[in-house]
């Protein structure tokens, strides 16, 4: 039987980044860079204006004042997107919006609300330092500068930089196709017939969503029954059309349990079929030609928990991401908890943090099949394995699995951060 870090390490050993290609920049939202971006352009790409109002050389206005105002000749106006090819001489100013080029000559911008108007032209009041109002070329990004490095999601700012730098198309590894397989003759569909003796297979939903939030892309292929004739038949299309394949159930001591029999019959290299952990100690995890192959437990949690812990790296590891795993933090535990020696345990937690500091509890009844306590749980309480009884009071670690069930119903600013 292998140990958690064990068992992990060997698969995270196994499954390589998957290749690279090019994506449309909208469908690049949420996916990893397969390589660092250079930026070909300076951003801004000339010095503009950061206001509406004039540009001018600042030497003409350094003796402004109230009492003495300056008056210069508007000779041009330059909207956004406009440009203009004339340089700006001594006594002179040009009408300039926000985000229009500088012209040549000017070396300050006085916004509009500090000018007045009139025949004449424009007078000004104060002075203004040379620089002042102007966004510089470059400021933000300079030409040949790195702006993102392989192994970033593209989140929202990225895609801003992206589409800033002129990248149409941007490299990605690819996402892997992960085939999920049921294995049940007691299963059904969800709006199946729950007869004596049905269940829904809410593992197929589950896993489904656990695929997507882990960046992948789902392949249902539908319930197994359990025969070496249906089992067989599944995992073939399963290795004919996916990257990754994940089967629940069937993994345990049972009369019915052929899940590894089948594997074996297709020439699977079985690495390990056991973990010393609860939920989840039948995890199997094979290659098939090469394939990673995870058999999950059926047990609803033993599934969600095993792909938590294991599928879900993997999963991030073949799509370039650097960093596999969730967030995990040290939280004060408000409830005794005892276990058995020799097994790591996962237990499902509700973590609440107030003023920098964490508390958590367990979510109920902590059964592998219980569901509910899974569906109210923002985090997976880590047990070590040579641990068996743990006091109220003492520090656990805790990995966040859900942050939006640490969002707020207040702004930020009205939590309490008040002198
Ligand atoms: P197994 O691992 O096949 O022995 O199944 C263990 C338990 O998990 C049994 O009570 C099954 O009914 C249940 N189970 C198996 N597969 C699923 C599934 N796809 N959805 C929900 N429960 C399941
Ligand atoms: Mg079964």
């Amino acid at each position: 039987m292998k140990t958690v870090e064990e068992a992990l390490q060997e698969i995270l050993d196994s499954v390589p980044p998957l290749e690279i290609e090019q994506v449309t920049l909208l469908d690049s939202l949420n996916r990893v860079l397969a390589r660092d971006i250079n930026s070909s352009r300076f951003i801004p790409p000339r010095d503009n204006s950061a206001m509406d109002g004039y540009a001018l050389r600042s030497e003409d206005i350094m003796s402004a004042s109230r009492q003495r105002p300056v008056t210069l000749r508007c000779v041009e106006e330059i909207p956004a997107g406009g440009y203009s090819a004339r340089v700006l001489a001594s006594g002179e100013a040009a009408r300039i919006m926000t985000g229009a080029p500088i012209p040549e000559g000017a070396d300050t911008v006085v916004k509009i609300e500090d000018v007045t108007v009139d025949a004449e032209g424009v007078t000004f009041y104060a002075p203004s330092e040379k620089g002042v109002n102007i966004r510089r070329r470059g400021e933000d990004v300079v030409d040949g500068e790195t702006i993102l490095t392989k192994g970033t999601p593209i989140g929202p700012a990225q895609l801003g930089m992206l589409a800033a730098t002129g990248n149409a198309l941007v490299p990605l590894y690819r996402r892997p196709v992960v085939a999920i397989i049921a294995t049940g003759n007691e299963l059904i569909e969800v709006d199946g017939d729950p007869s004596p003796g049905k269940i829904v297979s809410s593992n197929s939903y589950t896993l489904y969503g656990q695929v997507v939030e882990a960046g992948a892309v789902p392949l249902p292929l539908g319930i197994a029954r359990d025969t070496r004739e249906d089992l067989l038949a599944h995992f073939t299309l399963a290795k004919e059309r996916a990257d990754v394949i994940v089967s629940s159930g069937g993994v345990s001591m049972g009369d019915y349990d052929y899940v590894r029999d089948v594997l074996r019959e297709l020439g699977a290299e079985v690495r390990f079929e056991s973990v010393a952990q609860r939920p989840g100690k039948p995890f199997t995890f094979a290659l098939l030609n090469g394939l990673p192959l995870f058999g999950v437990p059926g047990n609803p949690v033993s599934a969600m928990v095993s792909f938590e812990q294991y599928i879900r790296p993997a999963i991030r590891k073949m799509t370039g991401h650097r960093a596999l795993f969730r967030r995990t933090v040290k939280a004060t535990l408000e409830e005794p908890l005892t276990k058995k020696g020799g097994f790591t345990y996962f237990l499902r937690g509700l973590l609440t943090g107030r003023d920098g500091r964490f508390t958590v509890t367990t979510t109920g009844d902590q059964g592998s099949g219980i569901l509910k306590s899974m569906a109210r749980a923002n985090c997976i309480i880590v047990l070590p394995r040579h641990m068996t009884t743990i006091e109220s009071g003492s520090e656990a670690a805790v990995q966040v699995i859900d942050n939006s069930l640490l969002a707020a119903t207040e702004p930020g600013y009205l939590e309490g951060f008040s002198a």
